[in-house]
């Protein structure tokens, strides 16, 4: 049983076939009925051939639109394309012009929605029928094309591949758009909108290469919310919830396009600031720290603990560098909370003792 999604993806794909199939059809049909006015077909031929150019691709759309598995009514229709094709090869005696015409339209069709596989079935459908046509059938072989069919395909062998190019160009349109969102989703923190962990540490890991190339100046600051729990026991987590988003608008709104900023996990986030010293580093800390503590709507004051390091080469990797503002901003809790702290070697040596 599909689910609901399932079949919206399934009816998205039957209302992009339903062009191409409307068209196919009808300027297929002017050619097949130039032939069976040749042959001086009789009503029943002419009924059938109204059927496939005018009636057929409507219905096949309604049969998978109102399916409940419009993926498998839309195979049947395509079943149901094929065994038009070989049975219409047959009625216009093999007549070479219209005949290869409708192959090669049932083929780049049946390629382009299901590769070679559906291709195979397709032309296995398209012999079954021909065959199942050609044995009791009395229309004489006639191969030759004459020019008044070679006019009446002109419209097919012209719009056709135009039509079908198009379709083929809008669906790579559609399937890069949907490449673009799956590339923000994955990078992106669902709660707070910022770049999720992982990217954020490839941005660093990035700045980190880029320094050892140059020695281009980079300092981080990792920030936590202070004493967030107590947010959480007291009003619950969806007020929890919107502090984190509430943080995250606002520092973006304090760093604006100078920043790189992530959430690193639960009350953590990470900055990345580029052509930026300690001193300087420790300035924008400060300025975040305020701007948040200033505007933050909250039912209790949240205020933020800072760590900040900068790049320098006592760093051997990125995730030392993390770390070193990650000690920092450890020494900013212990100093009291609600304050900015640069990393120092000193520090870093005595909480190691104290450890
Ligand atoms: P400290 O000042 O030492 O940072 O105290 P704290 O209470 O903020 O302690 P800590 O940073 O360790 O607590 C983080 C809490 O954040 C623990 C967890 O319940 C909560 N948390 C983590 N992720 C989420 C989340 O996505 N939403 C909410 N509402 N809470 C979260
Ligand atoms: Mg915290």
């Amino acid at each position: 049983m599909m689910n609901a999604t399932q079949r919206r993806r399934g009816r998205q794909l039957v209302r992009r076939i339903y062009p191409s199939r409307g068209a196919g059809f009808a300027l297929g049909a002017i050619s097949v009925a130039s032939v069976l006015f040749e042959q001086g077909a009789g009503p029943a031929s002419w009924l059938m051939i109204a059927f496939s150019g005018l009636v057929w691709p409507h219905l096949a759309y309604w049969h998978a639109h109102l399916s409940d598995n419009p993926y498998r009514s839309e195979k049947i229709n395509q079943h149901f394309d094929a065994a038009q094709c070989g049975f219409w090869t047959v009625m216009m005696g093999f007549n070479l012009l219209p005949s290869v015409m409708a192959f090669s339209m049932l083929g780049m069709v049946l390629l382009s929605l299901g590769g070679k596989r559906r291709c195979l079935n397709g032309m296995l459908v398209y012999s079954l029928s021909a065959a199942v046509t050609w044995l009791p059938s009395d229309v004489p072989t006639q191969l030759q094309s004459s020019l008044f069919t070679l006019l009446a395909s002109i419209p097919a062998l012209l719009f056709y591949p135009l039509l079908i190019g198009y379709s083929a160009y809008r669906f790579a349109l559609a399937a890069n758009e949907q490449r673009k969102q799956l590339e923000i989703v994955s990078r992106t923190d669902g709660l707070s909108g910022l770049f999720n962990r992982q990217h954020w540490e490839q941005r660093v890991a990035e700045a980190f290469a880029s320094n050892q190339k140059d020695q281009s100046a980079y300092s981080l600051l990792m920030l936590d919310i202070d004493y967030f729990k107590q947010v959480n026991d007291r009003f619950g987590h969806v007020a929890g919830d919107d502090v984190i988003r509430q943080v995250a608008r606002l520092l973006e709104e304090c760093f604006q396009q100078s920043a790189c900023i992530g959430r690193y996990g639960g009350d953590e986030f990470g900055i990345l600031l580029p052509d930026c010293n300690a001193a300087q580093a420790l300035e924008r800390a400060e300025q975040a720290r305020q701007h948040v503590f200033s505007r933050l709507h909250s039912n209790s004051p949240a205020t933020l603990s800072l760590g900040i390091a900068e790049l320098n080469a006592d760093k051997e990797s990125y995730a030392d560098w993390i770390l070193h503002a990650d000690l920092a901003l450890y020494q900013a809790k212990r100093q009291g909370r609600n304050r900015a702290v640069c990393f120092s070697e000193l520090d870093d040596a005595c909480l190691a003792a104290e450890a």
